[in-house]
């Protein structure tokens, strides 16, 4: 009998030990000195003229769905989180930036196993936008944020406004219908992000591979402030707060999260610290709809794309 208590007691051990390593081990360093440099990416805008500064940044939720509070943040077992599938645009004098082109319905049913919720007015406003806008980016190269593009109606309206990295690109086709992407899109040139580098006035983008090998930060230094968009090194920001990441579960189940976990640990401690030297910076995670719900309340964006600048009378 001894020996079979010592054989559950094992069993009890390892069962245990698993757990542990796929659901609850999921903390950030202590440090991660030099992983976001800001100071840099306000370098490259810091002589831009007030003038030509973005004056707002906007977002349209296309989707959303439920997930499992524990999946978003290791350790958290509270009620389930709502994700929010969205693009954002940043409005400037010269036109302005696309970010992400979120989900089409077919692939939020697919990912939500129909329990999802699609506004196809706010898709189809995404779609145009794209259209007129001089620059359309994505985070990264993940399905809920590339479908406005991948999947346009009209690929040669949009083909010149890409500004997308290479891993980015190169991952487009699986989305694409039938997985052949128009060549339009595929032809597209490749934005070279081997440092962070200046977009347009008050944009800076820097690569920040982990959650994908094309994740990408988009900084923005607007005429009120200043916003970095971090599209999913965190999918709820109380994953930054508390500084826990994404189970290793999530990675096992979902094939492409995370294939650099602990760059993306290093990355969330990074986030941390910047939020707590820097107040004012309105950090921008993809899905957490509540928090991005609150950002509107307290008027850092507002809902809804405006409508494209009237084009200059012939
Ligand atoms: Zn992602
Ligand atoms: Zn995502």
């Amino acid at each position: 009998m001894k020996l079979w208590g010592a054989i559950v007691a094992v069993i009890f051990v390892l069962l245990g030990s698993l757990f542990w390593w796929g659901v609850l081990d999921a903390s950030a360093p202590a440090r991660a000195d030099g992983v976001i440099d800001l100071a840099s990416y306000r370098a490259l805008v810091t002589s831009d003229a007030p003038e030509t500064l973005p004056t707002d940044v906007r977002i349209e939720f296309v989707g959303e769905s439920e997930a499992p509070a524990f999946a978003a943040e290791a350790g958290a077992f509270g009620p389930q989180r709502t994700f929010a599938y969205a693009s954002f645009q940043v409005v400037a004098p010269d036109g302005g930036l696309i970010i992400d082109g979120a989900v089409d319905a077919a692939t939020l049913t697919e990912m939500a196993d129909g329990a999802g919720r699609f506004d196809q007015a706010a898709y189809d406003r995404v779609l145009a936008a794209m259209e007129t806008t001089p620059r359309v980016m994505i985070t990264h190269e993940h399905l809920d944020h590339v479908m406005a593009i991948a999947r346009h109606p009209r690929p040669e309206a949009i083909a010149p406004h890409l500004a997308l990295t290479s891993p980015q690109l190169a991952s487009l086709p699986q989305h694409a219908p039938d997985g052949v992407l128009a060549p339009a899109i595929a032809d597209a040139a490749p934005l070279d992000l081997s440092e962070p580098r200046r977009i347009a006035p008050g944009i800076v983008a820097a690569a920040m591979p982990g959650h994908s090998l094309g994740t990408i930060l988009i900084f923005v230094r607007a005429s009120t402030r200043e916003y970095l968009f971090i599209g999913d090194i965190a999918w709820v920001m109380s994953s930054i707060e508390n500084l826990r990441g994404r189970p290793r579960l999530v990675g096992l189940v979902v094939p492409g999260v995370d294939p650099d976990r602990p760059a993306v640990l290093r990355q969330l401690r990074a986030l941390h610290d910047l939020a707590a030297a820097n107040p004012e910076l309105v950090i921008v995670p993809a899905h957490d709809k509540p928090y991005l719900t609150g950002l509107i309340g307290e008027g850092a964006l507002n809902q809804g794309f405006a409508a494209p600048a009237p084009a200059p009378a012939p």
